[in-house]
């Protein structure tokens, strides 16, 4: 279990999932959740966020990697990185999208997509206390690939000063899930138009060592451990993983 994976150390103020305004699905509410295992769910899953913040009055949303420690979501980039400075003190909202599938209906119309998504609203902070730091980019480096911080050479403080960290509270949020086939109109189910999901995930391909290695450096578990395996599957898929043609991992 990797420290992102573990149990999230969550507060008394935690509020439950889509309970504020904001956070309130106004379409489509059955399809939201409630339970914040959900959430913790969708981020352990994930891989990329998307962080939204306005900068000089303009939106702006871009993708970034992520890691988690309890109830804080950490994102990093470089310290010259504008969104993450302008984020600092300010609300910003950040997503999850994990996509499960491609959802054809007899009619256009209903074609849709099986996804799973958080939604998360709060005051970003820019981490300053070296030790929060350096745990917050081991939360991030692990979650992108579980046992690497271990593996890897730790970042020079040279290496730290030029990256900025930025702590987002998971306090404030919502999860969004669809599933299942396609529903279309009662007068379409007979009109012999193919209708199904095409199952996605993401997989991994096998490991390319860099050709720059030395010889005799083998791939390392942790890294075979993700080598050409799906990452991150919606449940159902996973147990359907041999079927699809997929490697089960
Ligand atoms: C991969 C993917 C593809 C999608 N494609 C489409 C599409 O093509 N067209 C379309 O209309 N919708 C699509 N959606 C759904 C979309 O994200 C919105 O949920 C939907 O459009 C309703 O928008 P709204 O502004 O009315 O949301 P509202 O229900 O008004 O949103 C209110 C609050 O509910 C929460 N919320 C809303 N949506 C989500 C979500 N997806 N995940 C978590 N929390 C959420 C947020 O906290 C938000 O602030 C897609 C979602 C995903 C994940």
């Amino acid at each position: 279990m990797t420290l992102a994976e573990q149990a999230p150390d969550r507060s008394a103020a935690d509020l439950p999932l889509s309970s504020t305004p904001r956070t309130t699905l106004q379409r489509l509410r059955e399809r939201g959740r409630t339970d914040r295992a959900e959430l913790d769910a969708v981020l352990n899953a994930g891989l990329v966020c998307h962080l939204g913040v306005v900068i000089d009055g303009e939106p702006v949303v871009l993708p970034t990697g992520y890691g988690r420690i309890g109830g804080t979501l950490y994102l990093h980039g470089s310290s010259a990185n504008r969104s993450l400075l302008a984020a600092d003190g300010q609300q910003v909202c950040v997503t999850v999208t994990l996509l499960d599938g491609l959802v054809c209906a007899r009619a256009v119309f209903h074609h849709s997509m099986n996804y799973r998504s958080a939604v998360i609203f709060g005051a970003a902070r820019l981490v300053t206390d070296p030790a929060e730091k350096l745990a917050a980019l081991r939360a991030v480096t692990d979650h992108l690939v579980p046992g690497r911080w271990e593996h890897a050479r730790e970042p020079t403080r040279k290496e730290l000063a030029a990256t900025a960290v930025v702590a987002v509270p998971l306090d404030e949020a919502s999860v969004k899930v669809r599933s299942g086939g396609p529903k279309d109109d009662p007068e379409d189910y007979d009109s012999g138009i193919w209708a199904g999901v095409l199952p996605a995930a993401l997989t991994f391909g096998p490991a390319e060592p860099d050709p720059a290695l030395p010889p005799g450096v083998e791939i390392p578990g942790h890294i075979a451990a993700l080598a050409g395996r799906p990452r991150g599957a919606a449940p159902d898929l996973m147990a359907d993983a041999d079927h699809l043609g997929w490697a089960n991992g």
